[in-house]
């Protein structure tokens, strides 16, 4: 103690304040300059917890050492900045003077925890140490004072638990067995009903486990247990769980964790004491009801562990009803003022309320979109609040494969129903179970398997088969458990507290309920929606956008956004799907995909291989009516939206067999004529036609098929092709005028790089166009325009609009080119190993790359609208449904983005976030 007040005394006034306590938010105001400064300097608990006694609610008192003193500590090799540590003593000193109470005072002891807290919250990647202060003549004090010698050796057994897992990296087996034998000793199944002997002699034991394992003895001093918790929590920021969480979840490095140190309360001083964590609304569903599990008698660690099964957060009004009213107006009072739904962590002692954490609480994407709606209608946030809240994620988890209805009846009837739990994290997912994270992470990265997580519990060392499985299933835990945590964060379909599984880890395998034995890598199929888990392969299905919630937001994305979002679609069922999910347009219809369908393409291939001009006549002829059925249907589906109708395009030899199994072909019918092998008629006419085809594909190949007779190029060079489909397009418009269906064709031709090649196609085919219509007796609007997909057709944008009515960035095409880099074989090829050593920093082909291919679509769009005042200008090549590169699109001024069915509302929302200035950093 003399030690102490010396160092205190030679505190240094002048060096960075490196600790504050709660009640000093407003200096750390000061000093952070924002609220968000706040969080970065005192980590998100510590801000949190201050904020929380600034509104006078019950928060035990306790200071922050800075997130600034971590970065220091760590950069310094694990030095303490200069007169951290005496400000660390003095507010030690203060918070002992506003509890009464003193660190190792055997006479009323201060005992307080060392609690990890970054800027965002990372749940359970670093460490805690609890009950810090006991050793034990504190202990033997404590007993006086409490008379519960249970509860004092309960709690110091504890904390030479942790500190030894934490401070000294003793592993848990060693103190797991003790308990055990504890337990097995009396017969009980819970350590909280282990005698307070048993407790004492474990304390005792745990100390040898300490002193064996890490050859040193657990400090009896208690400034010096907290003097090295501290050093341990600033550590565990580097450690790997920590770094792993942070780059799954996009957290930045350097941001270094901050320690919380606060005055214990204990939730397991008797049957009125307890602990909890609640959210103020349901972040499953959405619904407006506190959400949330507690214990009476235990301590929080208990709760968050899932070891004793918990009370749901309803019975409070039973058990404890003022306690619950108490909570209940705080909640309601942090959601005001946070104007965000809270999760909450709080403890009881002795009848009396304490509040130990808030934060904004994390959801599913469905709660995510309900509580932003319902907030904003409560008038706490904007609408446009609202919408910047929700996450093109969360949009996109409408569209995301939910199990068969019929399946799911299907295979309860046959009995493949073989656990339910707790549904915690919603969707579909079916993969091959996995017991342990290394083999989840081994079966779906290097063997490109589905997997399922199967688990006990998980911990955070599982997070990395957590994020490689596609479902987490574990037979213990509630809502608030690890797995139930991360799992909804990251969109994980997940189960937890299956408890009728029983897994067996060293056989390898699950039991169920009903005696049924699933080995690891059999199937399974598990609904986090329900909580249901089934065995075997189940059909799935995409929801439809029909949720309430999710329409308005929509809604008011569409009132915010300057964007238009038009579809990609080839078929009228894909256009009817698009107009649904409130696609404006359609802006790519790929002509070519009519032409692969089965009963088509024989017709497509005689029409390739016709020996002259008459013949290929005779073919188009019939190919004409099938176009034109499916432009009627894609005119009706979309009742006077604009419809882009892009021209043929891909190279004429994707059309015909492979030459590979064609000479394959010759080859053995040659063979068999030579042996005789059959009728020598029949084969010989077989060899005749086998061999006309590869003379066709042998005249029609190219060393470069994607640089070559594709495209406009094509059109010009087979124009009797291109001809029939925009007879097609144009009867089919007419025909639809004249039923009263309204109308707007718009005819796109692919890839060209020239205004000349322009020039003739348009020429070639308005002539067309014009011929239809006078045969018809109808005139429909119409325009002519272009792909820019080369990076000439960009660089000349100005010439190229003196032939185009509208523009389209075909990307994928103008990634390609503007790279140089396949399409086809990058994803396969070097660039996954660009991208693994940072060369490239996201997929050229998924993002937009803006410097490159962008700063062309900016010229284009420059340039084009120079020559063609409001000349309109879209994009249909992949990017258009990415949130990224739609924000690129806002700015450089398109007037829309096309992008798949499936991708339309989420373009709405991304179109919206543009407008509203929330871009995502693309550094
Ligand atoms: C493109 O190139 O971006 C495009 C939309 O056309 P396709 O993908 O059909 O080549
Ligand atoms: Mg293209």
């Amino acid at each position: 103690m003399r030690k102490r007040k010396a160092v205190l005394r030679r505190a240094v006034v002048r060096c960075a304040k490196h600790v504050y306590l709660f009640d000093e938010v407003r200096l750390a105001e000061r000093a952070a300059g924002s609220w968000e400064g706040v969080r970065a300097l005192l980590g998100g608990k510590g801000a949190n917890l201050a904020e929380m006694a600034r509104l006078k609610l019950p928060v035990p008192a306790g200071f922050v050492v800075t997130t600034e003193a971590c970065n220091a500590f760590l950069a310094a090799g694990g030095r303490f900045p200069p007169g951290m540590w005496e400000q660390v003593l003095d507010a030690v000193a203060r918070t002992e003077r506003a509890t009464g109470k003193k660190l190792g005072d055997p006479a009323d002891p201060l005992l307080v925890s060392c609690r990890s807290g970054a800027k965002f919250s990372m749940p359970g990647m670093m460490d805690t140490v609890l009950n810090i202060g006991m050793n034990d003549a504190v202990a033997a004090g404590l007993v006086r004072l409490t008379g519960d010698e249970r509860f004092v050796y309960d709690a110091y057994r504890r904390l030479v638990q942790m500190y030894g897992r934490v401070v000294l990296g003793v592993p848990d087996e060693p103190f797991e067995q003790v308990l055990a034998k504890h337990r097995k000793l009396h017969g009980v199944a819970n350590d909280a009903d282990l005698p307070a002997e048993d407790l004492r002699s474990i304390t005792g034991e745990f100390k040898r486990v300490v002193a064996e394992h890490a050859q040193r003895p657990f400090p009896e001093e208690p400034i010096e247990q907290l003097r090295l918790a501290t050093m341990a929590v600033f550590k565990s920021w580097n450690g790997k769980r920590a770094f792993d969480y942070r780059k799954a979840a996009g957290i930045p490095h350097d941001l270094g964790t901050a320690v919380n140190i606060v005055a214990m309360v204990f939730g397991n001083l008797g049957q009125d004491s307890g602990t909890g964590v609640a959210t103020t609304r349901d972040v499953t569903t959405g619904a407006n009801e506190m959400e949330g599990d507690f214990l009476i008698n235990a301590q929080g660690e208990d709760v968050v562990a899932g070891t004793r099964t918990s009370l749901r957060i309803q019975e409070l009004k039973r058990l404890m009803p003022r306690i619950n009213r108490e909570l209940r107006a705080i909640a309601r009072a942090l959601e005001r003022h946070y104007r965000e739904v809270q999760d909450i962590e709080f403890t009881i002692e002795r009848g009396k309320l304490w509040m130990l954490q808030t934060r904004d609480a994390k959801r599913t994407a469905q709660a995510a979109i309900r509580i932003a709606v319902e907030l904003a209608r409560g008038k706490l946030i904007t609408r446009a609040e609202a919408v910047k809240r929700v996450s093109p994620d969360h949009v996109d988890y409408f569209l995301h494969p939910q199990f068969d209805p019929a399946a799911r009846r299907k295979a309860k009837d046959e009995g493949a129903l073989i656990a339910t739990g707790l549904n915690v994290s919603p969707g579909a997912a079916i993969g091959r179970i996995a017991l342990d994270a290394d083999t989840a992470e081994r079966w779906a990265l290097e063997e490109k398997q589905r997997v399922i997580l199967v688990r006990p519990e998980t911990k955070p060392d599982d997070v990395h088969g957590m994020l490689a499985a596609q479902g987490v299933v574990t037979s213990r835990g509630g809502r608030t458990s690890h797995a139930a945590l991360v799992a909804r964060q990251f969109g994980k379909p997940a189960v937890v507290g299956a408890m009728s599984l029983e897994i067996d880890l060293d056989a390898r395998r699950l039991r169920t309920a009903s005696g049924r034995v699933l080995k690891e890598g059999d199937w399974l199929s598990i609904d986090g929606t329900t909580g249901e888990v089934f065995a075997g392969e189940m059909k799935t299905v995409v929801p439809d956008v029909a949720d309430a919630h999710l329409l308005e937001l929509l809604r008011w994305a569409d009132g915010i956004r300057t964007l238009g979002v038009w579809a990609n679609a080839d078929y009228p069922r894909d256009a009817e799907r698009a107009r649904r999910f409130g696609a404006e347009g359609i802006g790519l219809c790929r002509t070519e995909h009519m032409f692969f369908e089965t009963e088509r393409l024989p017709t497509v291939q005689a029409m390739i291989l016709a020996q002259d001009e008459r013949e290929r006549a005779g073919h188009l002829a019939r190919l004409l009516p099938m176009q034109r059925a499916d432009f009627t249907g894609l005119f009706k589906a979309m009742a006077g939206l604009p419809v882009t109708i892009r021209l043929i395009d891909p190279p004429l030899h994707e059309f015909l067999p492979s030459h590979d199994d064609l000479q394959k072909a010759v080859v053995e019918l040659e063979t068999r004529i030579r042996l005789g092998d059959g009728d020598p008629a029949t084969l010989g006419k077989e060899l005749q036609a086998k061999r006309r085809v590869l003379d066709a594909v042998e005249a029609l190949r190219e060393q470069n098929p994607m640089l070559g007779l594709r495209g406009v190029r094509l059109g010009i060079h087979m124009p009797e092709l291109v001809r029939m489909q925009v007879r097609a397009i144009f009867e089919a418009a007419c025909g639809c005028a004249k039923s009263g269906v309204k109308v707007k064709p718009k005819i796109m031709i692919p890839l060209a790089a020239t205004s000349s090649e322009l020039r003739v196609e348009r020429d070639l085919l308005e002539e067309e166009a014009r011929a239809v219509m006078k045969e018809q007796g109808v005139r429909v609007p119409y325009q002519f325009g272009t792909m820019i997909e080369v990076p000439r057709a960009a660089i000349v944008a100005d010439r190229i609009a003196e032939y185009a009515e509208f523009f389209s960035f075909g990307t994928n095409d103008l990634t390609q080119t503007t790279f140089g880099i396949s399409r086809d074989d990058a994803e396969t090829g070097f660039l996954s190993e660009y991208l693994r050593k940072g060369i490239l920093l996201r997929n050229p082909f998924a993002t937009l790359d803006q410097s490159g291919v962008g700063y062309l679509m900016e010229l284009g769009v420059r340039l084009g609208r120079e020559r063609r005042k409001g000349l309109e200008v879209g994009i249909c090549g992949e990017h258009g449904g990415d949130p990224a590169s739609i924000a690129f699109c806002h700015r450089i001024g398109l007037d829309y983005v096309s992008c798949s069915p499936f991708r339309v509302p989420v373009a709405r929302l991304a179109a919206a976030h543009a407008a509203l200035g929330e871009v995502r950093d693309l550094r």
